[in-house]
């Protein structure tokens, strides 16, 4: 990739084709798949022997970050659904062939027995742990809150929102000091759509969650930031996340970005390598937004 681009025009402007699969997807059906940095990615140890957790680390974000861990030096833990083992196994094969150890925890983190499972699994099959990036997330669009199951209410926070208290109480324990601990939050999380009445509200508390966790924890010497993504290209939409008529212009029509197009998952990457990294040294209770330039403060 050359060292200067348009960003307009860095990756696909292309109308996406309307695509649906069931909830949660798997990439490596997508058209195009989504670019997780696979060819690009290019470490220079910031993070060597580090050891993370990474969930949602199968796919989209969470995968990008998994793949760029591995490439800074780090052994890395993912987390998935079943469902998703096809692209998790790939993204073991990525991080194994940077010589890299790789350790796949699929399970289920609306159940909160599992959360402290895979916590425990991740710190003595790494040896330890230092970087809990917490990325899975669920969103499906419904127009109108009278067809906004309660079960749905209830899933979406338990994956987006309870999960990382479930986590984070089981991995403080392990987590040393100097340990980094990373949400995903969203656009969403400041300027909510009306579709998404369940999900928006799960990241508004995410925010919260950051900057209050990131306090009670400037103690023990653990920073914990948050990433706020735009439109990004990933199975999350084409699974129920936006309904189909929004997807040919993703990113360009509606949501609409200043740069015009979404974002792909490799984009975010550096960003979870700098808030994992002794680089962010000063940097605690912040969310960085990745957004195409809408709007977030
Ligand atoms: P993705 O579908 O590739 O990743 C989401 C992951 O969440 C899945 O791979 C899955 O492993 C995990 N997940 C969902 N339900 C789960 C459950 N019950 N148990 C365990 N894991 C579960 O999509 P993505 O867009 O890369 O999503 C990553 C994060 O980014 C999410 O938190 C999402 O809310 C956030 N985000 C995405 C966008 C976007 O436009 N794609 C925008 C803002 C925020
Ligand atoms: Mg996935």
């Amino acid at each position: 990739m050359a060292n200067i681009q348009n960003p307009r025009t860095q990756y696909t402007t292309e109308e996406f084709p309307k695509q649906y699969q069931e909830a949660p997807g798997v990439q490596n059906q997508m058209t195009p798949v989504p670019d997780c940095g696979e060819k690009t990615y290019k470490g220079s140890g910031k993070l060597e022997g580090r050891k993370a957790l990474v969930t949602g680390g199968d796919s989209g974000i969470g995968r990008a970050a998994a793949i760029a861990y591995a490439r800074e030096g780090a052994d890395v833990a993912i987390n998935y659904l079943p469902a998703e083992q096809s692209d998790a196994d790939e993204v073991k094969q990525l991080i194994e062939a940077e010589g890299r150890k790789a350790v796949l925890i699929p399970g289920d983190l609306s159940d909160e027995a599992f959360n402290k499972e895979m916590v425990e699994k991740a710190n003595s099959e790494l040896g330890g742990l230092d970087i809990l990036a917490l990325v899975a997330g669920k969103q499906q669009a419904v127009k109108d809150i009278a067809d906004l199951p309660t079960e749905q209410l209830e899933k979406t926070f338990q994956v987006n929102v309870y999960s990382m208290y479930w986590t984070v109480k089981a991995a403080l324990p392990y987590l040393p000091e100097g340990a980094s601990i990373i949400t995903t939050s969203s656009v969403e999380g400041f300027d909510p759509s009306p579709m998404l009445l369940d999900y928006s509200a799960t990241k508004f508390a995410i925010i919260g969650f950051t900057k209050s966790l990131s306090k009670q924890l400037a103690d023990k010497g653990i920073r914990v930031n948050s990433v706020a993504p735009g439109p990004i290209w990933t199975a999350l939409q084409i699974s129920g996340g936006q309904p189909q008529e929004n997807i040919p212009e993703f990113g360009k029509g509606t949501p609409e970005t200043p740069i015009g197009r979404a974002g792909q998952p490799a984009e975010l990457a550096s960003v979870y390598v700098f808030l994992a990294s002794i680089e962010s040294s000063y940097v605690t209770g912040q969310i960085y937004s990745i957004t195409g330039g809408m709007t977030t403060a």
